[in-house]
C-alpha cells in the first residue's frame, strides 16, 4: 500500500503520523514545497512581535524525526499535477528543477492556503509582506527589528491583521490599520464584541481606518507610502492580511468538486469526489454542526483533527469527523475574545428564528485582586432555547469560557440548562454564579 501526501504541515503530517502508527508497513511519501514540515504558522505574529526569538520553536516535529519513524519526506518538492485515472502525480524538484512521476494507491491533498494579495498598484516594492510561511516571518522580523522602520501599515482587520497589529505595538512601532469593512473581524464576531475590541486598539494608539480601501503603494525601491480611496499615508513596512485562498489550482483539470473559492469539498471521512483522493485542512471544506452544511473555515484546530481522521482512513479505518463549530479565539492587546457556533450575522443569513442576549458581568469575586469586566453574547433558538452560538470578550477568563459554550452547543444544551450548569467556583476564578450561568438565566 503506497500513500502519497501533498503538503507537510498540520493536516498532512497529522495524517502521515497517524497512518504510520496504525500501519507500520504502509509506504508513506510526503511532498512539501518548502524547507520545513510541521510548521505552526499560528506562532508567526508572536515571533515577528519578538515575544520569542527562535523561529524553530514553531516547528512541532522535524523532517528527520518523521524519517526516523519511517515516513519518507521530500521537502522542496512541488506537486504540479494529479492524474486520478492512472493514480499518478507529476512532481517538480525545486532544488534541481527536474520533473518526475510518482504513483499512489491512496493520496491526500493537504496543500493548505496562500495569502491573497489584491491587485494593488506597485505591490512589488520592497518591504511589503504577507505573513504565511516561515520565510515570510523571518524576512518581516529582520526588518521589524530595525529601529529606522517606524511606521507600519497593516491591511486587513481579520485574525491575522489584528495579531500583526499587536505584534507591531509590542516592538514599539506606530501602527496604522486599514479595513475596507465598517469594523474589524466582521466575518467572525458581532458588532457589540468588535466595538469593544476597537476601543481597545484605539486606546493603545492604533490609527484605525475603517471603510477605507487601499489602492496601491508609493516608493522607488522600498515602500514609502500607501494610497487609499481617501488619501495617502506614510509607511516604512506594510503587511497585507487580506485573507487566504486554497492551494488547489493544480487540480482544476481533474474534475474534483470544489467550492467557488477553490476549497475541495470533502465528506466527514475526508474523501473528495475522486476515488482514493482525500483532503483536509485549509485546502478543504469542513461540515458545520450548527449550519448543517459544508463551510470553509481555515483553522489549525480542524486541520489537525481532520488530518488525523484522514490518516486513519488512508490505512483502512472508517473514522468520521462530526463537524466544526467554528470555535476560534484571538488576543487583542489586553483583551481576549472567543466565539463558537453561529454569530448573529450567520443566524440571520440562515433565516433562523433566534434571540440574543448580551450581558456585562465580572470574571471573579471583587475581593480577590484582578476583577475585570467580561461580556457574553448568546444566540439561541427563539422557541426551543437551544444555544446556537456564543461570543465572549474580556481581559481575563473569556476564551476558556467559550470552550464551555462549545461543549454546550455540541450537546444541544438550552439556555436554561446553561443557567444551572455546575461550573467551578473559587474567588480567584469566578463567582458562585459564573457569568455563563448568569447569561443562561438572563436568556430565558
Ligand atoms: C499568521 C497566522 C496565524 C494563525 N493563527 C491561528 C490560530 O491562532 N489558530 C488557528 O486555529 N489557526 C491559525 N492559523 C491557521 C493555521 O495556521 C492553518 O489553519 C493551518 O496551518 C492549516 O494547516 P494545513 O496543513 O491545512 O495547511 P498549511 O499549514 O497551509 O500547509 C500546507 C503546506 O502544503 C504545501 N504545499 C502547497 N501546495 C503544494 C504542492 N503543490 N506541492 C507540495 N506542497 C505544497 C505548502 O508549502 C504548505 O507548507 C494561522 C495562520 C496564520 C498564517
Amino acid at each position: 500500500m503506497k500513500i502519497i501526501i501533498i503538503g507537510g504541515v498540520a493536516a498532512g503530517m497529522s495524517a502521515a503520523a497517524k497512518a504510520k502508527r496504525i500501519h507500520a508497513d504502509a509506504e508513506i511519501v510526503v511532498y512539501e514545497m518548502t524547507e520545513e514540515v510541521s510548521f505552526g504558522a499560528c506562532g508567526l505574529p508572536y515571533f515577528v512581535g519578538n515575544f520569542f526569538e527562535n523561529p524553530n520553536q514553531m516547528i512541532a516535529r522535524t523532517k528527520e524525526q518523521f524519517a526516523d519513524s519511517g515516513i519518507i519526506v521530500h521537502t522542496k518538492h512541488q506537486v504540479m499535477a494529479l492524474h486520478p485515472q492512472s493514480k499518478t502525480i507529476r512532481v517538480k524538484s525545486l532544488k534541481t528543477g527536474l520533473e518526475f512521476g510518482d504513483q499512489y494507491d491512496k493520496i491526500m491533498i493537504a496543500t493548505g492556503a496562500s495569502a491573497v494579495i489584491p491587485p494593488f498598484d506597485n505591490k512589488d516594492l520592497v518591504n511589503i509582506f504577507t505573513l504565511k510561511s516561515m520565510q515570510d516571518g523571518v524576512a518581516l522580523k529582520e526588518k521589524v527589528m530595525k529601529p529606522e522602520y517606524k511606521q507600519v501599515v497593516v491591511i486587513g482587520g481579520g485574525y491575522i491583521g489584528m495579531e500583526v497589529v499587536e505584534a507591531m505595538l509590542h516592538v514599539g512601532k506606530e501602527v496604522r490599520l486599514f479595513q475596507a469593512d465598517s469594523r474589524v473581524l466582521p466575518e467572525t464576531f458581532d458588532e457589540e464584541i468588535t466595538d469593544i475590541m476597537t476601543d481597545e486598539i484605539l486606546r493603545k494608539g492604533v490609527l484605525l481606518h475603517t471603510k477605507e480601501r487601499v489602492q496601491g503603494f508609493v516608493g522607488e525601491i522600498e515602500v514609502e507610502g500607501v494610497i487609499t480611496d481617501q488619501g495617502q499615508y506614510p509607511a516604512d513596512l506594510v503587511v497585507i492580511a487580506t485573507g487566504v485562498r486554497p492551494n488547489t489550482g493544480f487540480l482544476t483539470d481533474t474534475g474534483i468538486t470544489m467550492l467557488e473559492n477553490g476549497a475541495l469539498v470533502i465528506n466527514g471521512h475526508g474523501e473528495t469526489s475522486l476515488p482514493d483522493v482525500y483532503a483536509a485542512g485549509d485546502c478543504a471544506t469542513v461540515y458545520h454542526l450548527v449550519k448543517k452544511q459544508e463551510v470553509y473555515i481555515p483553522l489549525a484546530t480542524t486541520a489537525n483533527k481532520l488530518g488525523r481522521i484522514v490518516g486513519e482512513n488512508l490505512v483502512g479505518l472508517n473514522s468520521h469527523f462530526p463537524g466544526t463549530l467554528g470555535s476560534a479565539c484571538i488576543k487583542v492587546l489586553d483583551l481576549e475574545a472567543g466565539r463558537t457556533g453561529l454569530s448573529e450575522k450567520e443566524a440571520k443569513e440562515l433565516g433562523l428564528s433566534y434571540n440574543t442576549i448580551l450581558i456585562r458581568d465580572k470574571n471573579q469575586t471583587h475581593y480577590y485582586p484582578g476583577q475585570v469586566d467580561i461580556h457574553v453574547k448568546l444566540i439561541y433558538d427563539a422557541e426551543t432555547k437551544v444555544i446556537l452560538g456564543g461570543q465572549i470578550v474580556g481581559e481575563q477568563g473569556a476564551v476558556l469560557r467559550v470552550d464551555v459554550l462549545a461543549a454546550a452547543i455540541y450537546n444541544k444544551l438550552t439556555t436554561e440548562e446553561l443557567g444551572m450548569l455546575d461550573l467551578c467556583y473559587s474567588p480567584p476564578f469566578s463567582r458562585t454564579w459564573d457569568v455563563l450561568n448568569i447569561a443562561g438565566n438572563v436568556a430565558e
